[in-house]
């Protein structure tokens, strides 16, 4: 589905325009030159934690400005990214950034944890792709403590045994990998049990209806416990209102992300909040303005 973007950046994209054949040709061949052309760019969203009131991270969200048609959900390109091979280059290419604006942020004294970015399933699989991460990480002398890969349950369609293989090589050099999007999808319980991971994000989905629909809440509730007995780390992603917030902290969920807190904001933005968080010595307004 292609969305509206919110925030910064907007959206013409419509659905029926994606999906004509022409139209897809198009953004697959314009994709092609987005890396040269300068068109990519990274928004950070912060992730907070409600009881220290501190921001613990941020996710990197992917967006296009495409010469003819502006901005592009992701929901549109990274498909086509990823049917075409394309995703290879630009998740390359997004976490050098993202390593590449850590290192600047450390110099100018704005400390950010830890910063997640989205990884597709092809991606994930390409053979060398933990020794990929790790040479990226050597290169911009960054702690791989500090980077978390966010990866979907459709990792998990086949080849069990190879994912996990990845991801224990990935946390052996100190990555941290969470589940996105958890609680929709082709996974099952058993995943969570026996997949090295740290941390899950439950969908926004569930938080969306978790103040009218007593079964998004039950299934939220039902994430946190079992992540609290498997020592996991809960986020919740799409907190909107201040209702959801408090329904999520009443149940024991501290770790927040989502447009009550702060849309994803590109580089500059996102700098501005970083610094005025680390100026209150990681303080920070918890709402933006
Ligand atoms: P995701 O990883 O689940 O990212 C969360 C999405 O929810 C983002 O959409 C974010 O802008 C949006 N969001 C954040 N807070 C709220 C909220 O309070 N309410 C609502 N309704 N939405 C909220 P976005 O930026 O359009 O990205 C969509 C998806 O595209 C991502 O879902 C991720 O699967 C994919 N994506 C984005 N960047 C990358 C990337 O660099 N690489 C890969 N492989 N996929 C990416
Ligand atoms: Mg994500
Ligand atoms: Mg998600
Ligand atoms: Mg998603």
């Amino acid at each position: 589905a292609c969305r509206n973007l919110g925030g910064h950046g907007v959206h013409i994209y419509s659905e029926q325009a994606i999906g004509s054949e022409r139209e897809h040709l198009f953004l697959e061949a314009a994709l092609h030159r987005a890396l040269e052309r300068n068109e990519l760019s990274l928004h950070f969203q912060p992730q907070m934690d409600v009881q220290a009131n501190s921001i613990i991270g941020a996710e990197t969200l992917l967006r296009w400005n495409q010469s003819e048609r502006g901005m592009i959900s992701p929901e549109c390109f990274i498909p086509i990214a990823e049917e075409s091979g394309l995703i290879l280059p630009i998740g390359i290419w997004t976490l050098r950034q993202v390593c590449k604006r850590l290192r600047v942020w450390d110099l100018q004294g704005m400390r950010l944890e830890r910063i997640a970015v989205n990884i597709s399933a092809k991606q994930f699989r390409e053979p060398r792709f933990a020794g990929m991460v790790q040479s990226i990480l050597q290169e911009f002398n960054v702690d791989p403590d500090r980077l978390e890969l966010e990866v979907t349950e459709s990792l998990l369609l086949e080849d069990l045994d190879i994912v996990v293989g990845i991801m224990t090589e990935l946390r052996k050099l100190g990555v941290h990998i969470s589940l996105d999007d958890f609680g929709v999808g082709y996974a099952n319980l058993c995943y969570i049990s026996c997949l090295p991971v740290d941390s899950i994000k439950i969908d926004k989905s569930f938080i969306r209806n978790i103040a009218s629909d007593p079964a998004s809440m039950a299934i939220a509730e039902g994430i946190l416990a079992i992540a609290k007995r498997l020592g996991l780390r809960v986020i919740a992603e799409g907190v909107e209102t201040q209702e959801q917030l408090d329904i999520l902290t009443h149940s024991g969920c501290h770790l927040v992300q989502g447009y009550y807190f702060h849309k994803p904001m590109p580089d500059h933005v996102f700098s501005k909040v970083l610094g005025h968080a680390c100026m209150t010595r990681c303080h920070i307004p918890l709402r933006a303005n």
